[in-house]
């Protein structure tokens, strides 16, 4: 354990200083969020310094460095966690309560970084956290988002996107360092020049502007590793402010050239419809890449010198899915342009050194870009793009059966397009998924040519959770436990947990791991009532489903399971159900009208059934507005039942599934993504499993037999009910009624499978709730899924990348 104070003493000393020197200020008479921002400045300084002797001691080492490329990394709040990775957080909880403050309070007062905005983000944090911890040199490269994503509001049941303003109290975290600024040119054209037998490259009359780097410390668990986090922030080059301009009062004008730059790190993922949004993205998307790889080179070159076929010796650059894909022809016109390497020796290089995660088989989220807009924010970029291409497709087989199809799904260039995912496989040594089943899938088809040609490159690495994070600081009560129980190991070997197995069938540990998850119910109803307004039961079962709205993840299925619910309590005196609070949580993208619809459904039911006094001592429903990493730090350990209900095949990995489970969750879900290995970890009993498997789905697509009204008609009284509840105004209420909802569905022929997987669903959570009553047997099933979760530690999948991938 790295030592940043010497004792309680010294910190307190040296905590009365900083918050001294930012406020002026005695620590008696400062505010709140001042004590918050000194104290994690104080930390922040605490962990630079640790992270400059990190970074000595890997250079004296010869340490191979990792850049993981991600547009998102949805690291959440800090303050708690680095206290606990520094194994501080009860010296200081003591320390503050001795000055008469509450470190709680304070930790409650940072933002949210904004960002990231799902499980891909999330998974980049957790990476962070476990590069750290396995002490790898590892470096988080990515965007600086002034507003992130949004801020989700509900009003009269409707998703409202507000601008996320996460910076305006300041972010005590990160260190702007404009020394490391790069200068990144768009549009221009490519102009040429030879040298004896070479010609050379260079691009003239661009636009620059300025990537300005943000240094965000990551500490591993155990204080001895700090890294970096590197996001990056567009400004304008020079100041070409317009001083007549200003001073005839056009202030807008004045200042145009910085509100362009500016746009470029403004939001996360702009609307792509129209061409404005497209560009915005495409630029972010080479900013960052090109200033990180600039990044990455400027360290090899000061380390080991011009030697850059060496540089896969010393260097790994992960691309986390496609938004990172131009590193491959970017790091090529580095080497070619500037390096003066052929285009051999380039090409050997980089497909030596980079490596890509695919995230999706969903054909909608494969980015693709029009080439017309390509070429001309990034010429040479995208000759060079059309040189891979061109080599690529010489280099085919054509006395192989069915090259031209083979040629046609693995092109770069097709139809007007760049395509994203194929330039990130063809730049990259190693191509992964995230699950088991989503590597098979990949192999088996969408990426199957591919697969067929170099079968090699492809390899599953599932995803996995930081339990430091999400147990240790989201679960204190139920860590502790653990931690009596079987030491606390387990933070540094999260496979410990395993030991807890030994006491699945001790009757007072199971009533203390009770206890633990109604305290952490209570904690989560308390926020509700203060976010929602609403009182919740803590004796209720607590249903969640909290993620990114999409189709696929299928939270109309489980809303339409509520509506069911609450149509037989009123109907059926016979029918009788297990109390229940259905919590759901989750933004949907601002141009996603479906799933905005799904969202309002779920409040104006949410309306209907708990103001309903016929039901609502029985059943609940809650939407917690604004998801994000603090509030699902509340969430998950206080949920009992774990809904991850996709449609099979559609889930590539899901990483709630594994987080709920670490909290004694007992997951109801589809044979989909992660939630697959999760049964056959904890065992099939101790889940509910439902529904269609993926080669089921496939074989009812395939045979073009399934028709959705026929299963519709099949049972009016209950799904057909439902379907009719869409169109009137049982749940209109709020806004009117849910008709683009039955079309969506019905006109699609069900593409997602909600009507046909309805009644085996709705049955497994009866049968699973019906178990509630026997509390002995439903904790024992809770501790059995901590127990076994440990695999799914994202130490576990960081190793696997270390060794499989990254050879570091
Ligand atoms: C884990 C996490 C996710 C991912 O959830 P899935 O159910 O796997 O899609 C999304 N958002 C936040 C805030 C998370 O912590």
């Amino acid at each position: 354990m790295n030592k940043i104070f010497e004792n309680k003493e010294t910190f307190i000393e040296e905590y009365r200083e900083a918050v001294k020197e930012l406020s002026g200020k005695s620590f008696e008479i400062t505010s709140d969020i001042d004590r918050f921002n000194a104290l994690a400045g104080l930390i922040a300084s605490k962990a630079r310094a640790v992270s400059a002797e990190t970074d000595k001691r890997f250079a004296k080492d010869g340490k191979k460095r990792v850049y993981y490329f991600s547009i998102e990394f949805l690291i959440g709040r800090l303050l708690d966690n680095y206290l606990i990775n520094f194994g501080i957080r009860d010296m200081v909880a003591d320390a503050l309560s001795e000055m008469g403050c509450d470190l709680d309070k304070l930790c409650d007062l940072e933002p949210d970084a904004a960002l990231g905005n799902g499980g891909l983000g999330r998974l980049a944090a957790c990476f962070l956290d476990s590069m750290a911890h396995e002490g790898i040199a590892g470096y988080g490269n990515g965007m600086r988002y002034r507003y992130g994503l949004f801020k989700q509001e509900i009003v009269n049941g409707r998703q409202v996107e507000v601008a996320d303003e996460w910076l305006s109290k300041g972010y005590p975290w990160e260190v702007r360092r404009p020394d490391k600024a790069v200068r990144i040119g768009f549009g221009g054209h490519v102009v040429s020049h030879t040298e004896g037998d070479r010609t050379f490259y260079d691009v003239v009359d661009t636009q620059d502007v300025l990537a300005l780097p943000y240094d965000i410390p990551v500490v591993g668990f155990g204080g001895e590793t700090v890294n970096k986090l590197r996001v990056w922030s567009a400004e304008p080059i020079d100041e070409h402010f317009d001083l007549d301009a200003f001073n005839r009062g056009e202030y807008a004008n004045a200042d145009a050239s910085r509100a362009d730059a500016e746009a470029i790190s403004a939001i996360l993922y702009p609307n792509d419809a129209g061409e404005h949004g497209r560009l915005l993205r495409l630029k972010q998307e080479y900013l960052f890449v090109a200033a990180g790889l600039k990044t990455a080179l400027d360290v090899f070159r000061r380390e080991h010198g011009n030697d850059w076929a060496k540089l896969p010796e010393y260097v790994a650059i992960h691309t986390n899915d496609t938004h990172p894909a131009m590193c491959g022809p970017e790091l090529m016109r580095i080497l070619m342009d500037e390096e003066r390497l052929t285009w051999d020796e380039a090409w050997d290089i980089v497909t030596k050194t980079i490596s890509y995660t695919n995230h999706t088989i969903l054909p909608e989220a494969l980015e693709k870009w029009p080439i017309a807009t390509f070429k001309k924010l990034l010429p040479r970029v995208y000759d060079i793009i059309d040189e891979i291409n061109r080599r690529w497709r010489d280099g085919f087989d054509t006395t192989q059966d069915g090259w031209q199809e083979r040629l046609r799904k693995t092109s770069v260039l097709w139809d007007g397009e760049v395509r994203m995912a194929n330039l990130s496989v063809i730049c990259s040594h190693s191509v992964n998924g995230v699950a088991k089943i989503h590597t098979d899938i990949l192999e088996r088809s969408v990426l199957n040519d591919f697969y067929a040609l170099t079968p090699e490159k492809f390899n599953n690495k599932t995803n996995g959770i930081t339990p430091r994070r999400f147990l240790a600081e989201a679960n204190p009560s139920y860590a502790k436990l653990i931690t009596e129980a079987i030491g606390d190991g387990w933070l540094d070997n999260a496979e410990e947990l395993k030991k807890l197995v030994d006491f699945e069938s001790d009757p007072s540990f199971l009533k203390r791991v009770a206890h633990s998850k109604r305290q952490n119910k209570i904690r989560l109803a308390e926020y509700v009532r203060r976010e929602c307004g609403l009182v919740i039961d803590p004796d209720s079962v607590f249903d969640v489903q909290v993620k990114r709205f999409h189709a696929y993840k299928r939270q109309v299925m489980n809303i339409m399971k509520v509506m069911d619910v609450y149509n037989r309590l009123i109907s059926d005196s016979s029918f009788h159900v297990q109390p229940t609070t259905f919590i759901f949580s989750g933004k949907a993208a601002s141009s996603y009208t479906f799933a905005k619809e799904v969202i309002r459904l779920i409040n104006s039911v949410a309306e209907v059934v708990n103001n309903d006094p016929r039901v609502n001592d029985l059943i609940k429903i809650c939407f917690i507005p604004n998801f994000r990493v603090s509030n699902a730090q509340l969430i998950y350990p206080a949920a009992e039942i774990s809904e991850q209900i996709s449609t099979a095949g559609k889930e590539a990995s899901g990483t709630s599934n594994m987080k709920l489970m670490m909290n004694g969750a007992i997951t109801l879900g589809t044979m989909d993504g992660a939630n697959i290995e999760i049964a056959q970890l904890a065992g099939e009993e101790n889940e509910k499993i439902f529904g269609l498997t993926t080669p089921e789905v496939e074989q009812l697509r395939a045979s073009g037999s399934y028709f959705a009204w026929d299963i519709v008609n099949a049972d009016r009284d209950r799904l057909g009910r439902v379907m009719d509840e869409l169109t009137d105004d049982t749940f209109a209420k709020l806004s009117g009624n849910f008709e683009s909802i039955h079309t969506e569905i019905m006109s699609n022929n069900d593409y997602d499978l909600v009507l046909k997987d309805f009644h085996s669903y709705v049955q497994a959570w009866e049968e699973l709730t019906s178990t509630y009553t026997d509390a002995q047997a439903w904790n024992r099933c809770a501790l059995h899924n901590t127990a076994m979760s440990g695999w799914f530690s994202s130490d576990r999948t960081i190793r696997e990348y270390r060794d499989e991938i990254w050879h570091a």
